[in-house]
Formats: structure tokens, C-alpha cells, sequence
């Protein structure tokens, strides 16, 4: 994926961009998101279904309690795994190095965070985080992360901004060679440098 210079790359998951990857074939476009975030960020659309395989439209998938754990099966078919799937697809995702944050849509067995929905027969419970989702917090613990409806927030936004601006600020330092001066220059420099 390429990268604007003057921008911070940033993960997305593609149907908030308004791409129709969704199971039923819509999006779920965030036009929030767009109008606060994009002046600062360099957005890569990612969705981990499609890109794992999965046709547009396709069968819905959920997380489920199974004899193997909690796995993300389809909803009509339990005995239809595809959380390897899922799992082996982002591990090839070598673009996810240079990323400085990530937006996930909430409650998908992708790609929520938190509070997805975990099946045990019928009933659920919400404790559940997507495949997607479980990947990036184990293999890049530092990436920020958030949802996209936290992103209405102005205090969480401006939070989620200054994390991500710190992120990429470590990252160039660490392409460069690291003097005081530099570890010194103050946040708030930081941020400004990446007004629009
Ligand atoms: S897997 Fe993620 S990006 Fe793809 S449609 Fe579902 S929520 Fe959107």
C-alpha cells in the first residue's frame, strides 16, 4: 500500500470508508470519521473477511463457544470454521508494520475490539473480541486501537489522535539516529507538525 508523506498511516476497517465488503454486501460508512480524521490520517481500508476469501455477499459468521474454544463459525453452520482462515490472512499482512493506528468497526466477530458477541447455544454474551481484532493486539501490543464509535468523542478522538502521532514520531526516530534533542522536542510540537 502507499503511503502519503504527509500523512499518518492509519488502518481502517474498509466498510466505515463506505466500501461495500459487508456480509450482506452494504457498508457501513462513518462519515465522522471521515470528516474529523482524514485531514490527519492516511487511511488504509482493510477488511480481514474479504481478504481472507470471502465472497461479497456471503454466509454471516459469529463468534461461538465450541468444544475447541471460542472459534468464529458461520451462523447457519457451526461446523464451518474459519477463524485459521481469518487468523492466517492477517499474518500475511506485512503492510500492518508501518501502520501508527488502527480503526475497527465495533461488534463485528472481525473486527470488534470489545464486547463482540460470544454464542453458547442460543444465548450470548458480550465478552467476545474479533479474529482481527485478538490478532492485532497480540502482534502489535502498542498499535493504538479504537472503534469507530468512540470516535464520535471528541476527548476520545483527540486522545486516540495524540497516541497515534506519538506512535509514528517513535517509529521515524528509530529510522533516524536518535539524539536527546530529538527525544526532547515536546508533544505538543509533535502533534502541531501534523496539522493540515
Ligand atoms: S470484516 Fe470488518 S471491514 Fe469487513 S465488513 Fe466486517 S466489519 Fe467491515
Amino acid at each position: 500500500m502507499e503511503t502519503s508523506p504527509s500523512k499518518i498511516p492509519v488502518g481502517i476497517s474498509s466498510c466505515l470508508l463506505g466500501h461495500s465488503v459487508r456480509y450482506d454486501g452494504d457498508h457501513t460508512k462513518n462519515d465522522n470519521i471521515l470528516q474529523h480524521l482524514q485531514t490527519h490520517f492516511d487511511f488504509k481500508p482493510f477488511c480481514p473477511e474479504v481478504e481472507s476469501g470471502m465472497s461479497i455477499p456471503r454466509p454471516p459468521i459469529q463468534l461461538r463457544h465450541t468444544p475447541q474454544g471460542i472459534r468464529c463459525v458461520r451462523v447457519e453452520n457451526p461446523s464451518i470454521d474459519v477463524t485459521d482462515q481469518l487468523q492466517s490472512s492477517a499474518e500475511q499482512q506485512s503492510w500492518l508494520e508501518e501502520i501508527c493506528g488502527f480503526i475497527l468497526k465495533k461488534n463485528s466477530p472481525s473486527c470488534g475490539i470489545d464486547c463482540v458477541k460470544v454464542y453458547r447455544n442460543n444465548d450470548f454474551e458480550r465478552t467476545g473480541s474479533g479474529i482481527f481484532a485478538q490478532y492485532l493486539k497480540k502482534r502489535y501490543p502498542t498499535l493504538p486501537l479504537e472503534e469507530e464509535d468512540r470516535l464520535c468523542d471528541p476527548q476520545l478522538r483527540e486522545n486516540f489522535i495524540q497516541r497515534v502521532t506519538v506512535l509514528h514520531r517513535w517509529k521515524q526516530l528509530c529510522r533516524s539516529e536518535i539524539t536527546v534533542n530529538q527525544l526532547q522536542v515536546p508533544f505538543a510540537t509533535q502533534i502541531d507538525r501534523h496539522e493540515p
